[in-house]
């Protein structure tokens, strides 16, 4: 498993008592520490990609219900708003999903 070294940030094995990038020596303190801390990073770092997931989701419903009930006329400026907004709800959740899976995905915690 690896970790990052509390002093250059480099990755290194939790096993190791001391950086082999810059010596630091890494207690088993520390290396818990820092594990957790990364842990915690991470979890938060969700959360906030699952917040702005349903934001855009929220975005996205928002357009859509504005051309579904509106009936904006099409060519106004109120469907191309409607349009951009679906647009930009739809694009936005996707970047999220793909980067809730790329968090997921890192192998740093096993
Ligand atoms: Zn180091």
């Amino acid at each position: 498993m690896l970790i990052d070294c509390p002093a250059c940030k480099k990755k290194i094995s939790d096993k190791a008592d001391e950086c082999n990038h810059c010596g630091f020596h890494v207690t088993a303190v520390d290396a818990e520490a820092v594990l957790r801390k990364e842990k915690m990073d991470k979890y938060i770092r969700q959360q906030s990609l699952q917040t702005q997931s349903f934001i855009a989701v929220l975005v996205f419903i928002t357009g859509f219900g504005f051309m579904y009930w509106g009936q904006p006329e099409v060519g106004s400026t109120q469907h191309s708003i409607a349009m951009l907004v679906c647009v930009i709800g739809f694009v936005w959740y996707i970047i999220n999903r793909v980067r809730i899976l790329l968090t997921k995905r890192s192998k740093v915690f096993g």
